[in-house]
């Protein structure tokens, strides 16, 4: 009998703990402001309370790209790469995407995992490529967005032109919640369009910031606090009410809209009325497309999927640490649950969960949450866990890499060793190997350059192969697939010299650049050209 008394408590506990958990990344283009950011969210979160621990962290992973300060990196970067924190009576988990020179396929493999996103822009340089990037990695999955234009302490574009820079170049509408008055030198604060709050600057604040509220922008007091600058805010909201979109909160969960905040993050400031919309707006764990069938985040029964594999910093141990997004019921430390791929029960005997600075054992998760599996090479990217039914979740692909390098082996008596490493290491997910149909070579492909350091540093310490690299005349790679078997085989005669296998044995298409593809895609109209590929 107190079984059956313990169900509905469990499915009203499993329910309450989903809806307050918010899974999500900040995407940006380098120096936007993404780790100050990050910082204070962290900060506010209570999670750190020291400005600088996180910049701390990034300035020793921009020091060189020698051996040990990668070893550094990734020590470092494990326990970066998810940030555990609590705001209200909120449980929120920060996916790190790495920026810098560690930018690789895990920076957009980890949007596949998250449920929103916050975007940053630079208001003095707008829209810049890697955002670009991001969001079109977000597209795939119609992430909800909320943007936060920083650095309004400096002269930047104006606030419209931002905007339509925005909806220009990432194709999504722009619905401002908050709007700034003044900027640079005169920058005075926000007005919170649907709290209908002024939020006043002072540069270099730590506190929480002056928040006064004026339901009527006519009201003198606005005048008081801005002086000349109120005539300003009346005239920029007189002309959005015109031309700005309103918020619908359907339409930004369906990624159509993104609403806009305005702030200064190294000020401190706009970051508490970012962080309170957030929480508010942002989605819980959204239900998961497996091949069979949706899955449901309050369905009782376990189920998640690996998105991450990260080598332990010690390479004495061939342990790697797989990030596992629950996707589904409760996760508890010993639980059994299916290794699917494999067809085998295991045991998550120690798995660890990410706080902002360490470590710990995870006694239990829930939707939302990642914890870290050890293993030594059993878990791939891409591999689903569940209690019993054989689930597979899609929506977890490789990436087309943007970087080829040929390896070069040095000692010729290595060529087993080199294969093996090279397979190994390509697992993790973070390079690709591609096995050209016409030489006997091995080409490396990546989404961040750091990465060939990396594998060549790697194969050296945990193979004990040395190699080096040769320069490659691809600049894009893409997966090709054709309903017609005799049209793939001619293709494939026709274009050997463009042909590679990669590490699954699929067939990719290598180009020097984008004309080569467009060439060849409108004399092959029947070959499919893919960006992503889903991984098995
Ligand atoms: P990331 O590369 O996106 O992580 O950017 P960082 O957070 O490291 O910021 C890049 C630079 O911009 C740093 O020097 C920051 O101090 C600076 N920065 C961040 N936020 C602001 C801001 O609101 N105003 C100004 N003026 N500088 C900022």
């Amino acid at each position: 009998m107190a079984a059956h008394s313990d169900v509905p408590h469990q499915k009203s506990s499993l329910r309450k703990e989903i809806e307050r958990r918010r899974t999500f990344a900040i995407i940006s283009h380098p120096d936007a402001g993404k780790t100050t950011l990050t910082e204070k969210l962290l900060l506010f979160g209570g999670a750190i309370n020291l400005a600088g621990a996180v910049k701390a962290r990034k300035a020793s992973r921009h020091a060189t790209s020698d051996w040990m300060s990668i070893e550094q990196e990734r020590g470092i970067s494990v326990t970066s790469s998810v940030m555990k924190f609590e705001y209200r009576d909120y449980e929120i988990n920060l996916l790190d995407t790495p920026g810098h020179e560690d930018f690789s396929e895990d920076t957009y493999r980890v949007l596949t995992a998250v449920d929103s996103v916050i975007m940053v822009i630079d208001s003095v340089k707008g829209v810049e490529t890697q955002t670009r990037k991001l969001m079109e990695v977000c597209r795939m999955r119609n992430t909800p967005i909320i943007t936060f234009i920083n650095k309004l302490d400096r002269e930047g574009m104006a606030p419209l032109d931002i905007l339509g820079d925005i909806e220009e170049k990432l194709q999504v509408e722009c619905a401002p919640l908050s709007w700034p008055i003044g900027m640079g030198k005169l920058f005075r604060g926000t007005y919170n369009l649907y709290r209908k709050e002024l939020n006043l600057f002072t540069p270099g604040s730590d506190r929480v910031e002056d928040v006064r509220t004026i339901r009527d922008v006519n009201d003198p007091a606005l005048d008081k606090a801005l002086g000349r600058q109120a005539e300003e805010l009346r005239d920029d909201l007189a002309l959005l009410e015109g031309a700005a979109n309103p918020f619908e909160l359907e339409h930004y969960l369906r990624a159509n809209q993104t609403p806009v905040f305005f702030g200064s993050a190294v000020n401190n400031f706009g970051v508490r009325e970012l962080l309170d919309a957030f929480v508010e707006i942002a989605p819980a764990p959204r239900p998961r497309e497996a091949v069979s069938r949706t899955v449901a985040p309050e369905e009782e029964a376990f189920s998640g999927f690996v998105f991450k594999i990260q080598a332990n910093m010690d390479p004495s141990h061939r342990d790697r640490l797989a990030f596992l997004r629950v996707c589904s019921g409760k996760f508890e430390r010993g639980m059994k649950m299916r290794h699917h791929r494999i067809g085998k029960d295991v045991t998550a005997a120690n798995p660890v969960i990410f706080m902002a600075q360490e470590r710990a054992l995870a006694e239990e998760a829930w939707p939302g949450d990642i914890v870290g599996l050890y293993n030594h090479g059993t878990i791939k990217i891409g591999d689903t866990f569940s209690e019993k039914e054989p689930l597979k979740f899609t929506g977890i692909p490789s990436f087309a890499p943007e970087h080829f390098r040929r390896v070069r082996l040095q000692t010729p008596l290595k060529a087993k060793q080199l294969q093996k490493g090279l397979l190994q290491l390509t697992e993790e997910g973070a390079v690709q190997l591609f096995r050209p149909l016409a030489r006997n070579d091995y080409i490396l492909g990546a989404v961040g350059v750091l990465q060939f350091d990396v594998t060549i540093a790697r194969l050296k310490a945990e193979y004990g192969v040395d190699a080096d690299y040769e320069p490659v005349n691809f600049g894009l790679a893409r997966w090709v697939t054709c309903d017609d078997p005799k049209r793939l085989a001619e293709f494939q005669k026709v274009n050997q010299n463009q042909l590679a296998l990669d590490g699954e044995g699929n067939l990719a298409f290598l180009a020097e650049g984008e004309w080569l593809l467009k060439y060849v895609g409108e004399k092959w109209p029947e070959i499919v050209f893919h960006t992503t590929r889903e991984l098995r």
